[in-house]
């Protein structure tokens, strides 16, 4: 092993590839984790007998580096590919949305604007200059293609239900990446989708990363947040070490996998005024979710965006449409799914306060749902669910390599012109690991 230290701040999917790329070059690696699981936001918990994710997560046919990191761990087999049934509930009905014959069904446009929809899906998973899409907003794009009764009816109420206030900036680009990828899980156009789910829930992708970090000698590092960095006296610019509650580690490297706000919490002074401003003009809607372990199913549907926005919660994903309820002695899991801004009094409320408010409107989605059916809820949130992306963001994406030297980035804000996922921050941390290790060589 090289005597190369590397300390990796963040034990999500980017940092704990970025480990494992990292060990299989020789190199001697710690990762700290602020909490106490691995996994960042695709972490799982411990729940009738077996484990589920904290959050909803599946995965895609063209989510090619997560599934190729799956067979190289030797566990490629352990993914089920389920079709999925993916709905939108507008006007107190569900329809289905899935196929182009369920949009040429969707009663609430007009028959040329159902079948416009169709051909903007075809049109969008065609696409691949995206730099073009990246100049103009969704808001603009659709208003100019697609019309008013498109934007009113299905899109703006999905972008103003992830993204609140910035739904008007959101770029065009993050649309068609939306777009695109769900292309990917389907066998042609008419096909239904199928989605990928590991046996046993994402613990075992995570775990396997775990169990070859550990078998290679890895410091790993659980309820140990990073406080701080280190640099060096006669030359500020260096970073030296990270900062933790309980000592100061030593490193030739480090790697931040945090976001941006995060970073920027630890950076050190000597930091670079235009590499912190880049990084505070991106801003993160925050995800709160409710996970409801139900005697009775919902609804049919897996995936149900709320295209309804006197509803409290933007989407329910009712994961036992898509893993079934015998899998988890019975019970029907719920995820009531919201992403907004940090002081909103819906991020901080307990999941007791959540229910009350959510629950009339479960009975919305399903006149026969009462409150008696809940066994338990548990609420999850995520400070940084989601980048808000913004037209021409490909000029404003932060370096990997940070103005400091020893120090590297890599996080969900450099995911473009895809939308943020496992899959992603599985190719961060290897493009990460690559960028400093050819570094490493270059400086040796
Ligand atoms: C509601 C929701 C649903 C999603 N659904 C899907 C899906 O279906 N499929 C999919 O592929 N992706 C999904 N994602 C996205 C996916 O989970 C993330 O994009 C991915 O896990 C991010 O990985 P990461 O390592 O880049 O960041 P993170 O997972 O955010 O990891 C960063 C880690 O850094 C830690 N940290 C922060 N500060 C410090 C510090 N100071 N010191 C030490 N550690 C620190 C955090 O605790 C965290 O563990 C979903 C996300 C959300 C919020």
């Amino acid at each position: 092993m090289s005597a190369i230290r590397i300390g990796i701040i963040g034990g999500g999917y980017a940092g704990l590839t970025a480990a494992y790329e990292l060990q299989k070059r020789g190199y001697a690696v710690t990762v700290f984790e602020k909490y106490g699981t691995w996994g960042g936001q695709a972490a799982t918990l411990p729940l009738l007998g077996t484990r589920i994710e904290f959050f909803y997560h599946h995965l895609f046919g063209s989510d090619a580096h997560i599934l190729g990191l799956m067979d190289e761990l030797g566990i490629g087999d352990q993914l089920r590919w389920i079709e999925s049934k993916v709905g939108f509930f507008y006007d107190g009905q569900i329809y289905d949305f899935v196929t182009p014959l369920d949009l040429l069904r969707f009663k609430p446009l007009n028959l040329v604007n159902r079948i416009k929809l169709g051909f903007m899906y075809l049109y969008l998973q065609r696409v691949n200059d995206w730099q073009r899409l990246e100049r103009v907003t969704a808001r603009d794009w659709i208003l100019r293609y697609m019309g008013q009764e498109i934007y009113d009816k299905v899109w703006g109420p999905l972008l103003r239900g992830k993204f609140g206030d910035w739904a008007d900036q959101v770029s065009m680009t993050w649309l068609w990446g939306k777009i695109k990828v769900r292309g990917t899980s389907r066998r042609g156009a008419v096909a239904k989708e199928t989605l990928a789910y590991p046996q046993g829930s994402f613990e075992i992708i995570t775990q396997a990363l775990v169990d070859r970090l550990r078998l290679g000698g890895a410091d790993l590092r659980l309820n140990q947040g990073a406080i701080g960095l280190t640099t060096d006296p006669a030359d500020p610019c260096r970073v030296t070490g990270v900062v933790t509650r309980r000592e100061t580690i030593p490193f030739d490297v480090v790697i931040a996998t945090v976001p941006g706000d995060a970073f920027l919490e630890i950076a050190p002074p000597s930091l670079d005024d235009s590499y912190a401003a880049l990084l505070r003009t991106v801003r993160y809607q925050a995800a709160v979710v409710l996970l409801l372990v139900s005697q009775r199913s919902l609804s049919r549907i897996y995936w149900m965006n709320i295209a309804d926005r006197t509803m409290p919660f933007v989407g329910v994903i009712e994961h036992t449409n898509y893993v079934p309820p015998s899998e988890y002695q019975g019970r029907h899991l719920i995820y009531v799914s919201n992403y907004l801004e940090r002081d909103d009094p819906r991020f901080h409320m307990t999941a007791d306060r959540l229910f009350d408010l959510y629950a009339p409107h479960l009975k919305r989605i399903n006149p026969a749902f009462e409150p008696g059916w809940i066994e338990k809820k548990i609420v999850l949130r995520a400070e940084a669910g989601q980048p808000v992306i913004t037209c021409n963001y490909s000029q404003r994406i932060p370096d990997h390599r940070t103005p400091l030297k020893g120090l590297y980035l890599a996080n969900t804000l450099q995911i473009y012109p895809e939308d943020r996922g496992t899959n992603y921050s599985v190719r961060l941390g290897q493009t990460i690991s690559r960028i400093v290790a050819q570094d490493l060589t270059r400086e040796a």
